[in-house]
């Protein structure tokens, strides 16, 4: 699956997907931020993984397409390594 558009709602929070197969996505800053896929935060093996909290008030700042199976996030609590595929994003992150 591909994305087919990508819309960011900060004063809703939120971040819509349009995937090419028809299904429509939507996600919470807060819920993308807490489930951030990157090293520093899922660890290197699941006893490392961190609990992320008090998240409710982050907000994306900016989203960029990379290669043709990821989404890399910016939130403007500084951290912008996620690089969230799109497997991830339709299978795992809610
Ligand atoms: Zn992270």
């Amino acid at each position: 699956m591909t994305p087919t558009a990508i819309r960011n709602f900060n004063a809703d929070a939120c971040l819509e997907i349009d995937w090419d197969d028809g299904h429509h996505s939507r996600y919470s800053h807060e819920g993308l931020r807490v489930q951030c896929p990157c090293a520093d935060c899922r660890g290197h093996t699941p006893d490392q993984a961190k609990v992320i909290r008090g998240k409710e008030h982050v907000r994306v700042t900016h989203i960029e397409l990379v290669g043709n199976y990821a989404v890399r996030i910016e939130f403007d609590d500084g951290h912008n390594t996620g690089l969230y595929t799109f497997t991830q994003l339709r299978n795992e992150i809610v």
